[in-house]
Parts: C-alpha cells; sequence; structure tokens
C-alpha cells in the first residue's frame, strides 16, 4: 500500500513539475481540433521521455510560421519539448488510429505507432497545421516496433521533405530535430532521434479505411465532415459535400504525383495510410531522387516486385485513391448503387487530371507553352535516349534550360553535364520545335530553371550526411545539404559537387524504410 502510495506521489508531483516549466509562457500556441472528435479516433498519450537529448536543428523560418520562438526552439528548453522530456502547455498528445494497404495487402490496424500528435497550431499564414513527434516512444499501436527512429531517417526525412517544399511540392516538414542520448537497435545499434513533423495534417486514406472496414458509419460521417472543415470548406457547399471532397482530394493527388514524376522523385511506400488527405508528401522511408533515369527505377529494398516504381507511381496513386472513394461509400449516397456510380466517376477522373498536370509541367520542362500530341514523339525519344544512355535526369533537363537561351544570364551547367554525340539530331529537332512556340523568347529560360532544379537532394549526399552524423557525429554535411537544397533552381559552380551525380562509388542503388 504505502509503495503505492509513493510511486502515486511520484507521478503527480512528475506531472506538476512538467507542467510547471512552462506555465508563465506557452512557447507553443497550441488550438487543438481532432482531440475533439470521439474517442475511437485515438489514444490519449505522453511521449516517452529520453535519456539525453540534443538539438541537432532548428527551422527557424518554419517555427516563426508557427508563431514559435526559433531561439526557444533551440534551446534546451525546446529541445526537451521536441525530445518528449517535457510537455508544453496548451498540448494534448495523442496517437492516431488508421489502417491501410501496405504493398497491395489490406492491414485492419495501422495508427501511430512511433509518433505523436502533440496538438495543432494556428500559422501565421491562417492554416492550421499538425506538429508531431517521430520516434518518440511506443504507443499501442507500435505492434512489435519500438516506437523508436533512428538517427539516419530523421536526418534523411529533415533533408528531402525541406528540400521538397523548397522545390515547391506540397509535403509536410521538419520543424526540428534531435539526437536522444540513446541507442536504438536495428541491424546494428545505432544513434536514436526525434523529428518534430509539420504537416497540413495527418488524415490519411487509410484513417478513413480504418472507419469503413468496421462499418463504423457515425465515424466515416465526423471524418468527412472534419477534413471538409479543415481543407476543403469550399466543398461544405456543394451538392453533395462528401463526393466533392473525393474529387477535390483526387484532383490534388494527381496534381502531387505529377510534381513527384517531373522531378524523377520516387516516393518508394505508397501504401494507403502514407497518402494525406491534405494532398502533400509523407513518410520519406524509402525515398530517393533517381540519378540516371530509368523508368523501372526503385529503391526501396523491401520492394521486390517493383510495385512502387518509378513508372508506376500515378497508378497507385490512381489505385489508393479507389481506395478512399470505396472507403467513402457509405457517406456518398443512401443508394448503395448510386454510392458506387458517383465513386466510380470521380476515380475516373484521376488519369485524365493526372495527365494534364503532368503535361502542363513537361512543357515547362522543354520550354514550351504546352505539349500538344505532335510534341509525343519528342518527348518520347527524349526519354528513351536518357534512358538508354543513363544520363542523369535531373541535369539532362537543366542543361537544356541552359541550352535555350545563349544570353548566358545564369551560369551553366556544362562543365558537370553535356549532351554526348547521339542527342545532336534529337536537339536540331528541339530547336526547330522552340522555334514555333509562341512562348516569348526572353521569357523561356526563366521557366525552364524554375522547372528544372540543379540542386536536388541526391541521394548519395543524403547518404553521406547520415554517415557522418552517424558515424563521427559530424552534422556539418547535414546542414550544409540541408541549406543548398533550399535555394534548388539557382546554379552557383561553387557548388558543383551538390549538383554532380554520384561517381560510380558513390552510386546508393537501395534505399530503407524509417523504421
Ligand atoms: P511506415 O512504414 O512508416 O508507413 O509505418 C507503417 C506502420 O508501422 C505505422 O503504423 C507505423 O507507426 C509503424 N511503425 C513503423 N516503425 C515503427 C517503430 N519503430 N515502432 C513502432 N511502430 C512503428
Ligand atoms: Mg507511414
Amino acid at each position: 500500500m504505502i509503495c503505492g502510495w509513493r510511486q502515486n506521489v511520484s507521478t503527480v508531483y512528475l506531472i506538476i513539475t512538467r507542467r510547471r516549466s512552462s506555465d508563465t509562457v506557452q512557447p507553443i500556441p497550441f488550438d487543438n481540433s481532432y482531440t475533439q472528435l470521439p474517442a475511437r479516433f485515438f489514444t490519449r498519450l505522453n511521449p516517452t521521455p529520453v535519456a539525453d537529448p540534443q538539438s541537432i536543428r532548428v527551422n527557424r523560418e518554419l517555427a516563426r510560421l508557427l508563431g514559435i520562438d526559433p531561439d526557444w526552439l533551440a534551446s534546451p528548453a525546446g529541445t526537451a519539448v521536441i525530445a518528449g522530456n517535457d510537455l508544453p502547455e496548451g498540448a494534448d498528445p495523442i496517437a492516431t488510429v488508421y489502417a491501410g494497404h501496405q504493398f497491395g495487402s489490406y492491414n485492419p490496424q495501422l495508427g501511430d505507432g512511433r509518433a505523436i500528435l502533440l496538438g495543432e497550431i494556428l500559422g501565421s499564414d491562417g492554416r492550421r497545421y499538425d506538429l508531431q513527434l517521430k520516434g518518440s516512444g511506443r504507443t499501442p499501436y507500435s505492434r512489435g516496433g519500438d516506437g523508436r527512429s533512428p538517427l539516419g531517417p530523421v536526418l534523411r526525412e529533415y533533408i528531402v521533405s525541406e528540400a521538397m517544399y523548397a522545390l515547391g511540392v506540397p509535403t509536410t516538414r521538419a520543424l526540428a530535430a534531435v539526437t536522444t542520448g540513446e541507442t536504438v537497435v536495428r541491424d546494428t545499434y545505432v544513434p536514436g532521434g526525434v523529428l518534430a513533423r509539420v504537416a497540413g495534417s495527418h488524415i490519411r486514406i487509410g484513417t478513413f479505411q480504418f472507419f469503413a472496414a468496421q462499418g463504423d458509419e457515425e465515424a466515416l460521417r465526423r471524418l468527412t465532415d472534419y477534413v471538409i472543415a479543415r481543407h476543403y470548406p469550399e466543398a461544405e457547399n456543394a451538392d453533395n459535400p462528401a463526393l466533392a471532397l473525393l474529387q477535390a482530394v483526387i484532383a490534388n493527388q494527381a496534381e502531387l504525383v505529377a510534381r513527384w514524376q517531373l522531378l524523377g522523385f520516387i516516393h518508394g511506400v505508397m501504401n494507403t495510410d502514407n497518402m494525406l488527405l491534405s494532398g502533400e508528401t509523407i513518410d520519406y522511408g524509402p525515398c530517393a531522387f533517381m540519378d540516371d533515369y530509368h523508368p523501372d527505377r526503385v529503391f526501396s529494398s523491401i520492394d521486390h516486385g517493383g510495385r512502387y516504381a518509378y513508372r508506376n507511381q500515378p497508378g497507385i496513386a490512381h489505385w489508393n485513391l479507389a481506395c478512399l472513394a470505396r472507403a467513402l461509400l457509405p457517406v456518398l449516397d443512401e443508394d448503395g448503387e448510386r454510392a458506387a456510380e458517383l465513386a466510380q466517376e470521380a476515380v475516373d477522373d484521376f488519369p485524365g487530371r493526372f495527365m494534364a498536370a503532368h503535361a502542363r509541367g513537361m512543357a515547362h520542362k522543354f520550354g514550351l507553352s504546352e505539349v500538344t500530341d505532335q510534341d509525343t514523339a519528342l518527348v518520347e525519344d527524349f526519354f528513351s535516349l536518357l534512358a538508354e544512355h543513363q544520363l542523369d535526369f535531373t541535369l539532362a533537363f537543366r542543361r537544356l534550360a541552359d541550352l535555350s537561351d545563349e544570353s548566358g544570364a545564369t551560369r551553366p551547367v556544362a562543365e558537370e553535364f553535356t549532351f554526348p554525340d547521339v542527342f545532336t539530331g534529337w536537339l536540331a529537332r528541339w530547336g526547330d520545335r522552340l522555334k514555333q512556340d509562341p512562348m516569348a523568347h526572353g521569357e523561356r529560360q526563366g521557366i525552364m530553371y524554375a522547372a528544372n532544379p540543379v540542386f536536388i537532394p541526391r541521394n548519395h549526399l543524403v547518404e553521406e550526411a547520415i554517415r557522418a552524423a552517424e558515424d563521427a557525429g559530424d552534422y556539418a554535411p547535414f546542414h550544409r545539404l540541408v541549406e543548398r537544397t533550399a535555394n534548388p533552381c539557382v546554379y552557383d559552380p561553387a557548388d558543383s559537387l551538390y549538383a554532380l551525380p554520384p561517381r560510380a562509388e558513390q552510386v546508393v542503388r537501395q534505399t530503407f524504410c524509417g523504421t
């Protein structure tokens, strides 16, 4: 009895001291809404503290957007919050539940197994953001996992998500990264880390699937209304708001996956639990940007069948959206047949929307005001030549931008990349096509440079940054890569090492899940 009493007192004491540390100022201006949904949407629990947290990096600009003082965030007090050792006032930490198709097989219950949503914040841009800690300890959804994240995946997600943001791709973002002072066991012992991730929300296709599979129509309705209010308020006024929501998500995902294709980005794990209703890219596990172009390129070590290969990404997104449509059936119409018709029509819209977005972006990459049916051969021949000669996707397009105007306004990448002689014929055809295009001469190169970045987070650079951090505690390569990829479209020869494809010994052919 006495022992139990003592334990209770110390627990209460711990809670009081945790709260008291942030009594005077509220360092993070939380404004939570997901926790107002029914209790079966999540489990309330605190992050598990770590031994010795140290700040690696804070995203000062993002902190300011969220009304968080960047200096506080980088201080021991801010670091303790990101590590899960201290709970800031206003936080209402939860792990959310969801399901999902993983590599095509349905898993009826996944959920935040190594992440905790601290709460939501209204940004100075008027948008609502989730603040989530990834690697923050076990939850009821951890299944066999330890709830932790190795440092490597934390750094990878920080680098790649922020690079995607700089490239203008809708994405979750990295607010801060910390080390834990603990090791985690994977193939070997590796240092642990926590990433503070910021997203429009963390509601996934799998969140809808979870409730649909349980036949929980009430929950589906609540979730639908919530997502409409939070992300697609215009759908509220539609005749059929749930249908308008589905259509809007399909449109956003078509745009998103087109952006990935145009950048040579391979997500690697497009399970339905890794696709957000907000239309942002999430889950930077085994992702990678292609170096040399090949449509069948796969990086993920576990993607044996190439399900999530570069060329399959649009088709997989389409399939995933069909899963969303299916989950939404009960809220689309009371009449099951009518609901199925509406869902099918909406899903059938995806290919056209994807192709339109892709063609628009492709036109900019080639310096054309539009890509028409007559351009199909020109575009396809370019990609065939790239694949046949194993040329670098990013630099090939960048070089086209250089060649579109000889005025030399921007420094060319010619020292890093020139087209081999086999391209002479193709380049002449392209030059003729440019002459017929109405795009103003002075406008073309700027459009091409914006569409054809030169500094992307190449896999070998990401790996080098992780190796330096994990093996030698040296974060300089990580910081430099984050800073370099923050301005992806302006070439600076002084940083040519960041533009170069990997040398043979640097090539990374495989990436691994962040688990
Ligand atoms: P992901 O591959 O990141 O999409 O994760 C798939 C599922 O596995 C999610 O439910 C994760 O929360 C869970 N998971 C991944 N890694 C861990 C881990 N180390 N501990 C607990 N759960 C994990
Ligand atoms: Mg995931």
